[in-house]
């Protein structure tokens, strides 16, 4: 058993974008989209768009960190 009380904490980044198109406001996942163009504006006119704006979910909720000693992940504001 260990008696590790967690004090080296490391917070792990999640980089989650979220794209979201100007046009149509379709949100999609930054990885599905990847250079493509957005598919709801493309079905409805057949143009192909790539207007979007990055939603990035910044904030202090769901921050994680690990703990360089034992490896436990916690989760908790910052
Ligand atoms: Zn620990
Ligand atoms: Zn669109």
């Amino acid at each position: 058993m260990t008696s590790c009380r967690h004090a080296n904490l490391e917070l792990l980044v999640e980089r989650k974008i979220t794209m979201r198109c100007r046009r149509c406001h379709l949100t999609l996942d930054a990885e599905e989209l990847g250079d493509g163009h957005c598919p709801e504006c493309f079905d409805s006119s057949g143009t192909r768009h790539f207007d979007f704006e990055e939603l990035t979910h910044g904030g202090g909720q769901g921050a994680r960190y690990r703990c360089e000693e034992c490896g436990i992940v916690i989760t908790g504001p910052p």
